[in-house]
């Protein structure tokens, strides 16, 4: 144990009627009982359920998160949502230019970075995603890729968390080698403290991209890892609180 607290986050992403995802939500809260406090658990449900499971979250220390918001705080955005709504609800974070936002939304740096500075506005906590895709990785552009998201897509002053999700571990099975994980979170924590110009108070850099239950521990256990950000293995109560015991 290394005093640091580790934040292990669950994006249900676009899964769940109102009473599967409400007896995920109750055995969720039910499991973080035996977790240590240094281990923090969040569920980011769809907008659908936001105000029912975060009536579940009430009086427990499971946070409430959403899977995105817009820019603006209210106006003429048919369908979208905006951060203080998601405040009102009781939200504490809100994850922001995951990759399939970026992919089927085409949300570009400029418009996440707008977004987190809404978020952060409303009192919330953005869980912004970056990440590179297989191509980009195997022409040796990783690291490039990583500090252009960083140097475009966070604000001045950001006070959240960074998730770093390649784009070819997400929903593939294929989870990034520990040692991966440790070059290039340490090499994204370098490019946040040059962009953000300190030294310390960096924020988290969570891992997501097929975490299991298997090589939770291992992930965790790396020094520049603050949590893991876990898509699939995050809808059975089972496997994620599973993956939060290796914490
Ligand atoms: C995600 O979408 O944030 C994610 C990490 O998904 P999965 O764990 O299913 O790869």
């Amino acid at each position: 144990e290394t005093g640091r607290r580790l934040l292990i986050a669950g994006n249900w992403k676009m899964n769940g009627l109102r009473a599967s995802s409400q007896a995920l939500a109750r055995a969720i809260v039910e499991g973080a009982k035996a977790l240590p406090a240094s281990v923090e658990l969040a569920v980011f449900p769809p907008f659908t359920l936001t105000a029912e499971i975060g009536a579940l979250l009430t009086d427990s220390p499971v946070r409430l998160g959403a899977q995105d918001c817009r820019s603006e705080k209210s106006g003429a955005f048919t369908g979208d949502i905006a951060a203080p709504m998601l405040a009102d609800l009781g939200v504490t974070h809100v994850i922001l230019g995951h990759s399939e936002r970026r992919r089927y939304h085409d949300e570009t740096d400029q418009i996440i970075s707008a977004k987190a500075e809404a978020a952060l506005e409303a009192g919330l906590v953005p869980v912004l995603c970056i990440g590179e895709t297989a191509e980009e990785r195997d022409s040796g552009r990783a690291y490039e890729t990583l500090s252009n998201q960083i140097a475009r897509g966070v604000p001045a002053g950001f006070r959240g968390v960074i998730a770093y999700e390649p784009v070819w571990a997400i929903g593939t099975g294929r989870t990034a080698s520990s040692d991966d994980i440790a070059q290039t979170t340490a090499h994204i924590r370098d490019s946040l403290a040059a962009h953000l110009q300190t030294g310390d108070n960096l924020p988290p850099i969570l891992y997501g991209g097929s975490v299991t239950a298997r090589d939770a521990a291992s992930i965790l256990a790396i020094e520049t890892v603050g949590g893991v950000l876990v898509g699939g293995a995050s809808l059975k109560a089972d496997s994620f609180l599973a993956i939060a015991q290796g914490a």
